[in-house]
């Protein structure tokens, strides 16, 4: 059985080719998958009903299954998504009243090798790599139970995209050519995986690349990204130059703010001397404490003060607004429990 969602236009015209159908019906077919979220063969009321059937005997649209569905009251929607072959991932979908963008956070692995001490993902290890079509499939999933069309996409759900890039940039093409989401409205988040940076600063890639820092140097980052002793802090400054050169693109920092870890005036200043000359954004997040570690959220205070002294550097700061603290919209809290590992 075909399944069509991943499908280019050009193979679902092998399939309407096989069925003796016109490349016509192929497009309409297409257009049904990406642009309608046709949730199954039958939706395609501009197909025959005989083509549908014919259609219905070696196709389908779709074989993931919503497992779990959470709404948090800030309209933050989670989901657990079942593959065939029984492995889950976690999708999120976050909304903003003051904005029309509909943001949908996909993951790019089953598990992840990365192992961040703040993650729950990063503790069960790596399961294995999600193809395109599996990560297409999560933003589809999400518009077909929804009804609203995707406008943005972030890779920063399970695993580390750098690591699977191959289908992360197929995927990223379907979500460009068939989704119609602009190149634009999409960013890949690193842990700082240099290889693969250095990859993404050949192609001609026109989506925002996020670099998962969270700590301004190497002492700190090795207790809580193990990465940093294979990729560290200072040889990562170098990839990010050469990438912002080759691209002239601007990057995003991520940072997570960890109380008396992470977020004192002296680890602030150092950030700042770190990225006084590449040419990036800073998007600052205030942890959420969760049972299975001893890490604690930042006081407000404490925040506003790291984003000021930031912005005395000179650079564009954020805080990322906290979406669905209500439902586990943490990186992998939703498949822990549920599984309860
Ligand atoms: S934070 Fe991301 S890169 Fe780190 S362990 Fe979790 S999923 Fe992997």
């Amino acid at each position: 059985m075909q399944i069509l969602t991943g499908l280019s236009q050009k193979e679902i015209e092998k399939i309407t080719d096989e069925l003796h159908q016109s490349k016509f019906r192929a497009r309409q077919i297409h257009n049904w998958i990406y642009l309608k979220s046709a949730k199954s063969i039958d939706d395609m009321t501009d197909l025959s009903k005989d083509f549908r059937e014919e259609l219905k005997k070696i196709a389908k649209v779709s074989d993931v299954k919503i497992k779990v569905k959470q709404e948090s009251v800030d309209g933050t929607l989670k989901y657990l998504l079942e593959y065939p072959d029984g492995e889950c991932v976690e999708t999120v979908l976050m909304r903003f009243d003051n904005r029309a963008n509909l943001t949908a956070c996909v993951s790019s692995q089953i598990g992840c090798a990365v192992n961040c001490a703040f993650c729950a993902t990063g503790k069960r290890g790596f399961i294995r790599n999600l193809d395109y079509k599996e990560i297409v499939e999560q933003v589809l999933t999400i518009q077909r139970d929804t009804g609203l069309k995707v406008t943005n996409v972030v890779f920063m759900g399970q695993g580390e995209p750098l690591l699977n890039l191959d289908n992360v940039l197929k995927a990223m093409k379907i979500f460009n050519e068939s989704l119609q989401i602009g190149q634009r409205r999409i960013t890949v988040s690193t842990s700082g995986i240099i290889p693969g940076i250095n990859q993404l600063a050949e192609i001609d890639m026109q989506s925002t690349l996020a670099i998962s820092l969270h700590a301004p140097n190497h002492d700190i980052r090795k207790q809580i990204m193990p990465v940093e002793n294979k990729y560290n802090i200072l040889d990562l400054k170098s990839a990010l130059k050469n990438y912002i050169a080759k691209t002239g693109r601007r990057i995003t920092i991520e940072y997570l703010l960890i109380e008396n870890l992470n977020d004192t005036f002296d680890c602030a200043k150092e950030l700042a001397h770190y990225l006084h000359d590449l040419k990036c954004n800073i998007n600052l997040i205030p942890y959420n404490s969760v049972e299975y570690n001893d890490f604690k959220k930042p006081s407000n205070s404490s925040v506003m003060k790291f984003k000021c002294l930031l912005e005395h550097s000179g650079k564009k700061v954020t805080v990322r607004l906290e979406r669905g603290a209500d439902i586990d919209a943490a990186c992998g809290q939703l498949k822990g429990k549920y599984l309860q590992i």
